[in-house]
């Protein structure tokens, strides 16, 4: 059967398997499928495309703009995955893989989607962190602000999710601003290809916003620079050699690494066997150890369970292990599929065997294939116990990356917790426990040395994502071993793509750049009532002075009745006298506000739809009966929410009749088109 070409997409073209191209075999059957690679692909073209063609395009957008693109894309990919499945099976994945993979990967599109436009900007410029006071005036202020890198993104990654691996690094980094240029292991790149193919084939990005190489990179990273990032996920080996190249080190080019990771699983104190923690624990473990062959960064490679416990735990994890249907991933009945090649089952077998100079092997399977199959790249789940894991060290930094895991106990907390830091450094460590002083402990001991911790219990396992699933929401990366990397965590992730720089300035400046009023920057009249202004109409700073009102005794008696808040500040004048704050009976803060608001409202029926919430409200000097207050009304910043009406954040201030100022806060309304 003629092999498939995998092509590369540079510079606008696609770009067949020339010289020097590699044979990929089917992980099921061992027979070659596909080839790809091109020693003569036009590295430099590819580079300039992106820095000149790519970038330019995206920075244009705003961050709302890329987000819907990033939407799009993953509406895209959502329409023709059942092609994304039907491909993937070739690297050994089952179907329940798949939803981690395919499903997975276009989840995380989504949920930057839905970020960008919640918590960025509907403009180019990111504000991160609030206003800095650097003056005893409030002249020169400062603020730091992101701006898109304007170079391009190299994303290499790992075999084993050829379609979450692409997708989690692309999506923060076209939330960015910055164009990729996607590097997937060759032995499954035909799944990365066809998810790429897709991708362009919708017409949604910019030329030169996403470019892929399938097959080697050539000289590529000896041509990066300080607005490049690679952004790698693989083995510790691969990652040490990308990250010492000279130019990349004489650069400072950002390098972001994931990479292989000893993730362990504390079984708690408390998890007897019979309790819902112990039997959680071994379902985790045996689903971490089988998803995917065990080909995932974040499997349990160490089961730390209290001394007296190992035996239990090893009974019932090979009595969970024995059931593993094992065979071709395309069969309904199978749980778990093969390694993606035929070097991944020797370099398995091989680092089992490291494992088992420390370690007895406790439980493995025949897994009873035949015919094609035999060929595979299979392999049956791996179950050692390390009886003295303090002396040993292989348990603790081999990375056998398969269904392969070792049992060690441990005597108290402190012993789990030292364990679980032999690692070096992990993407993850799950505690199954209820007992919240022993999570607190693993977290203050544990937390420095882990990525993610995971905690599992009764009360959040029917509802818990898994020890293995990062999530684009929460940062994904460990220290050491793990790479020192970080990925997503939200807006975090986009952040790896921007430059921050401190701005410092008057409150104009910074008003104008960040496109958000700062308190001392212009204020502008605006031609009516800000409230009968159509969201489109009103502008940055645009501010209503208000009338002012006296605030009478009466008010006070009338509103602490009327609301059943008779607190004693407000109707005891000396007792309120013998508080710190007061001066006697002084007007309620609610009263205050609801004054404010009769205050700055229009009325009649207008472009204010609705009153979404207030924030950051402060009550600074107490108001009593004779005072008066007025109030100053600013939009501070406009966000877009839907194509009929957008959020008005305004800046509200509360002064006295001796312009002091009484209350301040942001209001949100939401304004009509
Ligand atoms: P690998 O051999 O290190 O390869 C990773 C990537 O680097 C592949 O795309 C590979 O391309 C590329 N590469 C290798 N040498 C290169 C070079 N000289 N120049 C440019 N690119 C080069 O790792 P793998 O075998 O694919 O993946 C398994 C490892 O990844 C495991 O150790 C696992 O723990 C780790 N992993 C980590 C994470 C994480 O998030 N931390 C996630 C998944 C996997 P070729 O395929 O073309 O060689």
């Amino acid at each position: 059967m003629a092999l498939q070409q995998i092509s590369s997409f540079a510079a606008g073209q696609w770009v067949a398997p020339g010289a020097g191209a590699r044979t990929i075999a089917s992980a099921i059957t061992g027979a070659p499928i596909a080839s790809a690679g091109n020693d003569a692909l036009d590295v430099l073209a590819m580079l300039d495309h992106a820095r000149n063609t790519g970038g330019p395009a995206l920075r244009k957008l705003g961050f709302h703009d890329r987000a819907r693109m990033i939407k799009a894309l993953g509406q895209a990919l959502n329409a023709r995955k059942a092609e994304l499945y039907a491909a993937s099976f070739d690297t050994g994945a089952t179907q329940s893989d798949h939803l981690i993979d395919i499903d997975g990967g276009i989840g995380t599109m989504f949920v930057f989607a839905s970020k960008g436009r919640r918590e960025m900007p509907d403009g180019q410029i990111y504000l991160d962190g609030e206003v800095e006071q650097l003056s005893r005036n409030g002249t020169f202020l400062g603020q730091h602000v992101c701006t898109p890198l304007q170079g391009v993104a190299v994303h290499i990654n790992a075999f084993n999710f050829p379609v979450w691996g692409m997708l989690e690094k692309l999506a923060p980094t076209l939330l960015a601003g910055v164009p990729s240029i996607v590097k997937p292991a060759t032995n499954s790149c035909y799944v990365t290809e066809l998810a790429v193919r897709i991708m362009l084939e919708a017409d949604i990005l910019p030329a030169g916003a996403l470019q892929l190489v399938s097959g080697g990179l050539g000289d590529m990273l000896d041509h990066l620079d300080c607005q490049d990032v690679v952004s790698f996920t693989g083995s510790a080996d691969t990652a040490l050699k990308l990250r010492s190249n000279p130019v990349i080190l004489q650069n400072a080019v950002r390098f972001v690494a994931e990479q292989d990771s000893l993730n362990a699983s504390i079984l708690g104190p408390d998890a007897e066997s019979g309790t819902p923690e112990f039997d959680l624990f071994i379902k985790e473990v045996a689903r971490e150890m089988t998803t995917k062959a065990g080909q995932k960064c974040t499997a349990i490679r160490r089961i730390i369970a209290p001394q007296p416990r190992v035996e239990a735990v090893i009974e019932a994890l090979s009595a969970r292990l024995s059931k593993t249907v094992i065979g071709d991933p395309r069969d309904e009945a199978t749980r778990m599929g093969a390694l993606v090649s035929g070097g991944q089952k020797a370099d398995v077998l091989a680092k089992a065997a490291i494992i088992g100079q420390e370690a007895e092997q406790v439980f493995t399977m025949d897994p009873g294939l035949s015919g094609d199959l035999a060929n595979g790249a299979f392999v049956p789940p791996m179950l050692f116990h390390c009886a003295d894991p303090d002396r040993a060290q292989r348990v603790h930094d081999t990375e056998a990356f398969g269904p392969v895991s070792t049992v060690m106990g441990y005597r108290d907390m402190d012993h789990a917790v030292t364990l679980a830091n032999r690692g070096g450094g992990s993407l993850v460590t799950s505690l199954i426990t209820h007992d919240a002083d022993v999570a607190r402990d693993v977290v203050m001991g544990a937390g420095a040395f882990h990525g993610r911790i995971y905690i599992n219990n009764r009360d959040s396992m029917k509802e818990s994502t898994g020890h293995g699933s990062p999530l684009p929401h929460m940062v994904h990366g460990g220290p050491g071993r793990a790479g020192g990397g970080e990925e997503m965590g939200g807006v975090r992730g986009v952040k790896h793509y921007m430059q921050r720089t401190a701005v410092q300035g008057s409150p104009e400046m910074l008003a104008r750049i960040g496109g958000k009023w700062v308190p001392g920057a212009t204020e502008v009249a605006g031609p009516a009532h800000p409230f009968t202004r159509r969201y489109n109409e009103l502008s940055i700073g645009e501010t209503l002075h208000t009338a002012s009102r006296t605030v009478t005794m009466d008010d006070i008696e009338h509103f602490a009745h009327f609301t059943g808040d008779t607190f004693y500040a407000h109707m005891d004048d000396a007792a309120a006298k013998r508080n710190p704050f007061f001066p006697g009976r002084v007007a309620h803060g609610y009263l205050l506000l609801s004054f404010a608001a009769g205050l700055f409202v229009e009325p009649n029926e207008g472009p204010v739809l609705a009153n979404t919430g207030l924030d950051g409200l402060r009550f600074m000097k107490p108001v009593s009966a004779g005072d008066s207050i007025k109030v100053r009304l600013t939009v501070k910043k406009k966000t877009r929410r839907t194509d009929e009406y957008g959020e008005v954040r305004w800046h509200v201030t509360l002064t006295n009749q001796d312009d002091e100022m009484v209350a301040e806060y942001e209001l949100l309304t939401m304004n009509a088109y």
